[in-house]
């Protein structure tokens, strides 16, 4: 009937209330309405009866009716999922030829503790009662709207990457058909099924990837394959998309039917050529022949490169996430790394964190960010929001960064976030399989190959000392042995680009000057460092030890002397004076026990008893 009109209640999941409003018709299983959600002189939204959705053409506002809300709310009721998941605000049934529901998409959105929107998707099966069984085990795995393609003779096909697109298409246009598979672009952990391609036979496609390099990857391969089993494959990209962006997006910019088609007529059709730099294969005569830009370096000229991975070891307790934190820290503000090394971009760092929780990580950086200073090293105030600390910790022990809801939530972060590098601290708190196995580690490098085009540092410790009684201050080991030592520890070494290992620097210096040494596959060889841990700062601090190898000898008048001169009326702490001598004079702790010890004994240093002992010169001392 022309002109007919009708109300629906739509749930407006922001509000939380139900909106009702009067809909014309506007085709079939569709309804059109001026938005309740924006101000607008011509109707943009669109009602679609046969999924009980609706959807904002001007605004983006989406949704579902209130009685499909309620229906929802009821059937996940015994879940007590609304706390955890948010609110179910779309679900997508998946059918199989006959119409048949074989399973349902399910998105909930809910607001987190920032006010940002989180959307995670469950995939469930209906059971025989009206229910939700929480899995889909045994179940048949199909493509989105199959009945209707299977009823659309030799209608054209669009491929897209999510269902809210396929639904929006098919809102927007009459007549058109759309599809997609239920697992988005398959980030590296899941597969388009080979048995999806016999949907496809003999039909025309037009593939949509969203613009992003991965959707882009991922669907320009399910059409070379394509090519000899459709009728014809074309590949369409949408003009003037965000980074990320999809067909909805073009719509909303007002994208129109006469458009799409025109840009159809121009598609290029499958197979394509795949760019070099997307590709697994390619022979010399290729390389040779294209203009690939070098490789682009982050750190020096060949320390650690965009794409890349290195490794950050060494044995416990030589504070690899101190380190690793000052190495982030020189990737957001663009200083040197090691004060010696230059860092070529102001980065953006996402740092797992499962070592600590935030309040340690306020504690170490402010402190670190405040000894910089004193090196002359500033660290901008703006550069500060480059640095995002995923901490694991906040509700979980540990997270797997196996195929599962840990990674989406991983993935989302790094789809909004966007970072240059990410550092993993430490890897062995976050897989949970067995790390030192080649094809676990071929595994996780391929994944985060395929997760985003960075720089990912993991930090990783070498095998403990077997059988040996521990050592307080284990003797330092030769640069070949410790390569070997990580070598014996983990086949993580075996990938990396770069490796970075820090040791003790000597057994005659104090445990907190280490040895900095580069072991990188571009046959690049940096120098090895020396630098000390900053036990107040917690920073590293380039040092030259040209002559620190040599013992140093401190006598008794040595030290009465320096603490005459440096402490004159003032009471210090026990644990800084040993520091602060032992440092000055390059002796070990035991060395500046002992010799205090001989000045108390003598009269010439008093000792405040007390939980952290104060030392002063004793009027004696002062005559000394
Ligand atoms: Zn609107």
């Amino acid at each position: 009937m022309i002109n007919e009109t009708r109300n629906f209640k739509l749930w407006d999941f922001e509000e939380k209330k139900a909106i009702e409003v009067s809909f014309k018709k506007a085709g079939d299983h569709r309804w059109k309405a001026l938005c309740c959600f924006h101000t607008e002189k011509h109707a943009s939204l669109y009602y679609y009866d046969s999924n009980e959705s609706y959807y904002c053409f001007g605004c983006g506002r989406h949704g579902i009716s209130y009685e499909k809300y309620l229906r929802y709310i009821e059937a996940l009721k015994p879940f007590n999922l609304v706390e955890s998941l948010g609110e179910p605000v779309a679900s997508y049934a998946y059918r199989d030829e006959e119409g048949k529901l074989l399973y349902q998409k399910y998105r909930f959105e809910k607001r987190n503790d920032k006010g940002e929107l989180v959307k995670t998707y469950r995939i469930w099966r209906p059971d025989s009662k009206g229910g939700i069984i929480r899995n889909i085990q045994g179940v048949r795995r199909v493509i989105y709207n199959l009945n209707k393609i299977n009823d659309s003779g030799d209608k054209v096909i669009f491929l897209l990457e999510g269902e809210k697109d396929c639904d929006n298409l098919m809102t927007r246009f009459e007549g058109v058909l759309a599809t997609t598979s239920d697992i988005g672009a398959g980030r590296g952990f899941k597969k388009w099924r080979p048995e999806y391609y016999d949907f496809f036979q003999d039909r025309s496609i037009i593939i949509i990837p969203d613009n992003d390099k991965l959707s882009r990857i991922f669907y320009r391969d399910i059409g070379n394959n394509l090519a000899g089993i459709a009728k014809s494959a074309k590949w369409l990209i949408l003009p003037g998309l965000k980074e990320h962006g999809d067909i909805t997006d073009w719509l909303i910019q007002g994208g129109t039917l006469k458009e799409l088609f025109k840009l159809i007529e121009k598609a290029p059709e499958f197979p394509l050529p795949i760019p070099l730099e997307d590709r697994t294969e390619v022979n010399l005569e290729e390389i040779l022949g294209s203009n690939l830009p070098p490789e682009e370096m982050i750190i020096g000229d060949g320390i650690m490169g965009t794409k890349n991975y290195s490794l950050i070891v060494s044995r416990h307790k030589k504070g690899k996430t101190l380190f690793s934190l000052n190495l982030a820290l020189n990737l957001i503000s663009k200083t040197s790394f090691c004060e010696t090394y230059p860092v070529k971009k102001n980065c953006k760092v996402l740092y797992i964190f499962s070592e600590s929780n935030i309040f340690n990580l306020n504690e170490v950086i402010s402190r670190q960010i405040e000894g910089l200073k004193e090196l002359g090293i500033i660290i901008p105030k703006d550069c500060l929001k480059n640095f995002l600390s995923y901490n694991t910790r906040k509700e979980l022990l540990t997270i797997s960064l196996t195929p599962s809801d840990d990674l989406s939530r991983l993935q989302k972060c790094l789809d909004t976030f966007e970072p240059d590098v990410i550092i993993v601290d430490p890897i062995s708190r976050i897989a949970t399989f067995n790390m030192n196995k080649a094809e676990n580690i071929t595994f996780f490098s391929n994944l985060m190959i395929r997760m985003r085009d960075c720089l990912w540092v993991i930090v990783h410790h070498t095998r403990k000392e077997e059988s040996k009684p521990r050592q307080k201050n284990p003797p330092p080991i030769d640069e070949e042995a410790l390569f070997d030592s990580i070598r014996g520890s983990s086949a993580w070494c075996n990938n990396a680009d770069t490796i970075i290992c820090l040791t003790q620097s000597g057994a005659d210096l104090p445990p907190n000057y280490l040895k900095v040494f580069f072991e990188s596959k571009r046959g690049f060889e940096p120098m090895p460092l020396e630098v000390k841990w900053d036990t107040k700062t917690l920073n590293y601090e380039l040092i030259d030890i040209t002559d620190l190898h040599k013992k140093v000898k401190i006598t008794y008048s040595d030290m009465m002397e320096y603490i005459t001169k440096n402490f004159p009326g003032k009471k210090v702490k026990n644990k800084d004076l040993i520091n602060t001598i032992g440092q000055k004079f390059r002796v070990t702790p035991m060395r500046v026990c002992q010799l205090l010890g001989e000045a108390k004994e003598n009269g010439d240093l008093i000792k405040e008893s007390g939980k952290f002992g104060k030392w002063y010169i004793s009027e004696q001392g002062i005559l000394f």
